[in-house]
Parts: structure tokens; sequence; C-alpha cells
């Protein structure tokens, strides 16, 4: 048995053995698990310092979960923009293709939750279906590979599905995204590695949400995927009680870069069932993108986005930092809040290269700014 599978097998795996490591309510625990199981391997257990520390609010179930009902069980409609199963074809050019239930940890809070942890709705024939899906759509190029955490199969599995993809004439880049490089570091073996580095450009998104969580151990790991020549991006969860303050989030975003982990997103929660507990205002996202914009290195800085309810897909958010768009000049704030002008253009320079229009055709049409911002007539310049 490989170290990984020991630490998956000697950690917390149902509700008497947490009961029998942490003395928490046996039944209640029971009652949450039935909806979605608790695993904490043996290195995550070894994070948490102290019951309800920012470890232990990740993975360990809380009453809470059982309240906001109301809540849907696929807030991001991901079901309804699925042509083949376990595949949602939500933007022209990318597809999320979901390819395995376990995970090395059970989050509480995850938004897969419908899904995540069960088994039996996904197989071999399904995960077919989708590569044909994909084979046919010459208009897909990027394939997000998830799950749960397509690095939990076993290395032949990773492999084939790898192999696959790769064999697309119009598959561009293959990504996955996977906890493993923060809650079970030890999978990265240099097999898996060898495997991975075969079918390039292959990107890994992982998810990190606490400075604790970025150990020696998951410094070894990212560098030999790293090495391997993957890049290494981060899905950070905006979460209540684990890393809703801009200090954490600071220090999380640059041990990250430490590792050769580069920040790409922090998520707001999804209004998943069972998670309301794990929310926080949206404001708490932008006064920590506010917190990093200037005041680090700039890969330090994730966008922060809000995956819309229903299925709009995720939508970033700024702090905002222009204060005025006319047609002299941009008024803007920088970090520090100070005011700036930038002049824009004259006239006779004021030529587009192209006839693409600032708002209006790229479904971002009715922008805050639009009716300042004027793009004068080919005619009025030619005089
Ligand atoms: C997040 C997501 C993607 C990938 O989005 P990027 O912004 O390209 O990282 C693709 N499809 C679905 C359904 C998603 O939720
Ligand atoms: S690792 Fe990801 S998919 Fe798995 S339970 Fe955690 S958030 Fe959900």
């Amino acid at each position: 048995m490989e170290e990984w599978q020991r630490l998956l097998k000697d950690g917390v795996n149902n509700a008497q053995q947490l009961f029998d490591r942490f003395g928490v309510d046996k039944a209640l625990a029971e009652q949450i698990s039935e909806d979605f199981r608790i695993r904490i391997n043996a290195y995550y257990l070894s994070l948490i310092e102290a019951p309800g520390d920012p470890i232990w609010r990740q993975v360990v179930p809380d009453a809470a979960e059982l309240e906001d009902v109301d809540c849907p069980d696929d807030p991001l409609n991901e079901e309804g923009d699925s042509p083949v199963p376990n595949l949602t074809h939500r933007y022209p050019d990318r597809v999320l293709f979901l390819v395995n239930h376990q995970c090395p940890i059970y989050c509480r809070f995850c938004t897969r939750k419908r899904k995540v942890s069960e088994p039996g709705w996904w197989n071999k024939e399904t995960l077919k279906l989708g590569i044909d899906y994909i084979r046919q759509h010459t208009e897909v190029r990027d394939i997000i590979i998830s799950g749960g955490d397509p690095m939990m199969l076993p290395d032949h599995m990773i492999e084939w599905i790898l192999s696959e993809l790769r064999a697309i004439p119009h598959v561009e880049i293959l990504r996955i995204g996977s906890r493993v490089p923060c809650a079970l570091p030890q999978r990265i073996t240099p097999e898996l590695c060898n495997i991975i580095k075969k079918y390039h450009p292959v990107y890994v998104n992982t998810h990190f949400n606490h400075p604790r969580e970025v150990t020696e151990v998951a410094k070894k790991h990212c560098g030999m995927l790293a090495d391997a020549g993957v890049p290494i991006g981060c899905q950070t969860v905006l979460l209540k009680g684990v890393n809703d303050d801009p200090a954490v989030m600071k220090e999380l975003m640059q041990k990250l870069l430490t590792i050769r982990v580069r920040p790409y997103y922090i998520y707001q929660a999804d209004l998943t069932k069972g998670t309301n507990y794990f929310r926080t205002r949206v404001e708490k996202g932008l006064e920590i993108i506010k917190a990093l914009r200037g005041h680090t290195s700039g890969l330090a800085v994730p966008h922060f986005v809000v995956d819309a309810p229903g299925g709009g897909g995720k939508i970033p958010l700024l702090p905002e930092y222009v204060v005025d768009i006319n047609d002299k000049e941009v008024v803007m704030r920088n970090y520090q809040g100070k005011t700036f002008r930038y002049p824009q253009v004259p006239e006779p320079y004021a030529t587009d290269t192209t006839d693409s229009p600032v708002a209006g055709t790229n479904g971002v049409a009715g922008g805050p700014y639009e009716h300042t911002l004027r793009i004068p007539e080919p005619a009025a310049l030619l005089e």
C-alpha cells in the first residue's frame, strides 16, 4: 500500500471514528454523514490544532448543515447545462467534466455535495459519453477535469482519461481540478508526475483555503508537479471562520507563491444546501482584494468571483478604482485611496485600429460607464 492510501485508511472516515477522536455528538454526525460523507485523511487530520480551528471547520460536520434546507442542491445549475451526464458546457470554448466521486477530504462547504462522496453516478460508460461529446464539439479547446477529485483515481485511470482527451485534435489544454496538492500531497508521486507530463499542456488548479495548509509536505509535492512542467493555480473559497480576514488571505496568497502555486480565484461561497454557516457578505471579498492589490505582489492577487446562482457563470467583482470616465479624462483611485487623472487620447489620434465597440456585443452590455464612453464616429475623425 502506498503512503497516501495508508493516510486515507488511517484517517477519520465515519461518525464513530470522529467521536473516538474528538468526542463530538455521534448521532448528529451520523445523521449528517448520511447525506455527505465524512473523510479527514490522517495527513489533513494532523493539521488540526484545536476543535473549531480553520482546518477543523472545513472537514468536521456541523449541526448547521441540517439548517438551511431551502437552498438548492445544484445552485449553479450545472445539470441544466449538461448535454451528457457529468459534463457541463456553459462557456463557448471549454467544458467541465466530472470524472470521480471521491476526494482526499470531504469539505463541509462543497458546492457539489449533491454528487460528491456518493458513488454510482459515474462509470467508464459516462466517461466515454463525455469524451465522445468533446470529440464531436470542435469548439471545445479546454477541458476542466474535475469531480470529486480526479487525482483520487488510480494512475491507470488518470492516464486513460488524459490520453483519450489528448488524442482529440481540437483540445488544446487540459486542466485538472484537485484538492490533492493541499489535502493529500503524498498522492503526487513520481509515477503520477511521469504520467501527467506525457500529456502537456496540463494545468492543475488546486484549492488551499488557509496558510496552515501550506506545509513542507505540500511544498515538496507541489514542487514535484511544478518540476514536471505543470503550472499550478489555486481556487480558494471565502469561508467564515476560515479565511474571512484580509491578513489571513494575504498570508495564504504569499505562502502559495513560495510553493510555486499561483492564486487564480477567490470564490464567494455558493448557495449550496447546508452551507449557509460558511457564507460571508460579498463586501468581505472586496475588502480582501482591496487589501491585496498594490499592497503585495500582483502575482498574489487572484480574481474575486461570484458564481452566479442559476448558472450565469463566474462574475468578477472589483473594488471601485474608477471614479469617472469622460471624454477628457479618466479619474481613478490608487491602492492608497489617492486620486489620479489620466487624460484621454486627443481627437486626432483617437481612431481605433479595430472597430470593436466598447460595450454591447460581448454580453456585457450596459456597463455603468456606457453613457459617458463615446467612440467618435469615423466620419468625425476624417475631418
Ligand atoms: C469555472 C468553470 C469553468 C472554467 O472557468 P474559467 O474561468 O475558464 O476558469 C468552466 N465551466 C464551468 C461550468 C465552470 O463552472
Ligand atoms: S475536494 Fe473539492 S469536490 Fe471534494 S469535497 Fe472538497 S470542495 Fe468538494
